[in-house]
């Protein structure tokens, strides 16, 4: 195929020029050779095989797990003349869609994993020409991904039956791990990768601990002008934040699977079209949405991984304007986070603390966040970014461990029983009837808490529960945790950020 692609980027889609790696993607795709594309959220991954898929002779397979995911992608295609249909349980036209096929008029199909394992499914295949085979949010292949999905594996047999046919795995969201086990999975060479910058520099990232999650959110709001949206971790907590952030005057809508689909559909066509919008969504919501000025995303609770993190916040700024992201987090995320890994098969437990100890370093670290997020994907960055809540706020760090010894041993003296607020009592030596009663003031640790160490006791209790040093028992009590001897010890020091001033100015996105 020695096809120039550019014509027919420009006569298909209308865009000038490829952005970033699509071209060296495509030409790999054309020249036949399998292909995994790592290119975050909005670098126009779809286009990847979309093109290949009109310029090339037969139908180009394309690999999808959500059906609503497919259905968005499908009417972008047909909007611009591709020639596409979904085979989804969902799908009524499915006979039709069949016969197509194998008259050879479709460009592009697109089915669930699920389909993959079925025998009739690799029959029908074979009855066709297919062009390619497109394997998209390819991470759900390997366990060490964020979202692995058993029925990705059945892919690599399916496509070994269709030995000539061209391979293309694409996702946003991979580590180097992860990455490499993506191409043994749906055997694609090693060299066969092209991995795009993961930088968003318009994306501007903060997080801090929560206090009270819609009086800071509210904050952000009076603000941020601009469409948002803002995560949070149930269906419930959505529609309460939805109604407490309506009461600043900013239309809001709150999204989640358990809506009424007309609602659902109704909300998400408001957002898109709005100038204004705030949005409370669970993180399905923004999946395939093209809503390119997006001003901020707020996490209402911790992400489920750096990966989710990044992917999330992409949802911002995707028009190269000005974003922000914020992240508001607490101790409790953290616990119940561990406990979910807790429950997981145990081969899976270690990646999944590695992921969640990656998460700990982001939201404590003193030190640039972005710097931090681009590691994880694999590119060093030597300079701090000058764009993210750190590096504007220059932060101290302060060594807390002494501090930190102190609450531990409060712990242990008041019999491992009590919740953070009580610990806080004793260590401050505010005498309450609990205290008296329980005979507390005559214990060595009581009022031990003095000057400056007066401040850092609540950040770090919170400090403690994140690196798993204490755990919250089924009664809201403190006990000791796996990592409380190290520090007891003075194996290991627990540094704290001293959080910046926070200046109005800061919140905001700045002017272009
Ligand atoms: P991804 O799947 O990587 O998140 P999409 O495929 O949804 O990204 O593309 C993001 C947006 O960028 C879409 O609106 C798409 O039309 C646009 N886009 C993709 N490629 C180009 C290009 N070469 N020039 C201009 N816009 C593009
Ligand atoms: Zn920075």
């Amino acid at each position: 195929m020695t096809d120039d692609p550019l014509p027919h980027l420009q006569r298909v889609f209308g865009f000038p020029a490829f952005r970033g790696v699509q071209a060296d993607v495509v030409d790999r795709v054309l020249a036949g050779e399998r292909t995994l594309a790592v290119m975050p959220t909005g670098a126009g991954k779809s286009l990847c095989y979309q093109l290949p898929s009109v310029m090339m002779e037969g139908t180009c397979v394309v690999v999808s797990p959500l059906i609503a995911l497919m259905h968005d992608q499908l009417r972008a295609a047909e909007a611009v003349g591709i020639r596409a249909a979904t085979l989804t349980s969902v799908d009524e036209n499915r006979a039709e869609t069949i016969d197509r096929f194998k008259a050879g008029q479709l460009d592009l199909l697109y089915i669930a994993p699920e389909r993959a394992s079925t025998g009739h499914f690799r029959e029908l295949l074979s009855q066709a020409k297919l062009s390619l085979f497109a394997i998209d949010e390819a991470h759900c292949v390997s366990e060490w991904g964020h979202d692995f999905r058993p029925d990705y594996r059945l892919l690599e047999p399916l496509m070994d039956a269709f030995p000539d046919v061209g391979r293309l795995a694409l996702t946003a969201t991979a580590d180097a791990h992860t990455r490499a086990d993506i191409c043994k999975q749906l055997g694609i060479p090693a060299d066969g990768m092209i991995v795009s910058g993961f930088d968003r520099p318009n994306i501007r990232y903060a997080i801090s601990p929560r206090a009270n999650t819609s009086k800071q959110i509210a904050d952000i709001i009076a603000d941020q002008p601009g469409p948002g949206i803002v995560y949070a971790q149930t269906r419930a907590a959505t529609e309460k934040l939805a109604e407490a952030l309506g009461r600043t005057g900013r239309p809001t809508r709150a999204y989640h699977a358990g809506l009424d689909p007309r609602v659902r559909a109704r909300n998400q066509a408001d957002f898109v079209a709005s100038e204004d919008m705030v949005i409370c969504a669970t993180v399905a919501f923004g999946m395939g949405i093209d809503k390119p000025d997006v001003r901020f995303v707020a996490h209402a609770g911790l992400p489920k991984s750096i990966e989710a993190y990044y992917q999330e916040t992409g949802r911002a700024g995707r028009d190269g304007d000005p974003a922000i992201a914020h992240l508001f987090w607490g101790a409790e995320d953290f616990a119940r986070a561990r406990q979910r890994i807790g429950e997981v098969e145990s081969e899976r437990q270690p990646g999944e603390r590695t992921r969640l100890a990656a998460l700990g370093a982001l939201v404590e670290t003193a030190g640039c966040r972005r710097r931090i997020l681009l590691k994880h994907f694999g590119e060093d960055r030597l300079e701090d970014c000058g764009n993210c809540d750190n590096c504007l706020g220059n932060p101290d760090a302060v060594d807390a461990t002494e501090t930190a010894r102190k609450f531990l041993s409060a712990v242990f003296r008041t019999g491992q029983m009590f919740g953070a607020g009580y610990v806080e009592q004793v260590l401050l030596g505010q005498s309450t009837e609990r205290s008296l009663m329980n005979g507390h003031e005559t214990l060595s640790v009581w009022a031990i808490a003095e000057g400056d160490e007066v401040a850092l006791i609540k950040p770090v209790g919170r400090a403690l529960l994140l690196r798993d040093a204490l755990r919250t028992n089924a009664h809201g009590g403190l006990e000791f945790g796996p990592g409380a001897r190290g520090i007891l010890k003075g194996d290991d020091r627990v540094t704290l950020v001293v959080p910046p001033k926070r200046e109005r100015r800061s919140r905001r996105a700045p002017a272009v």
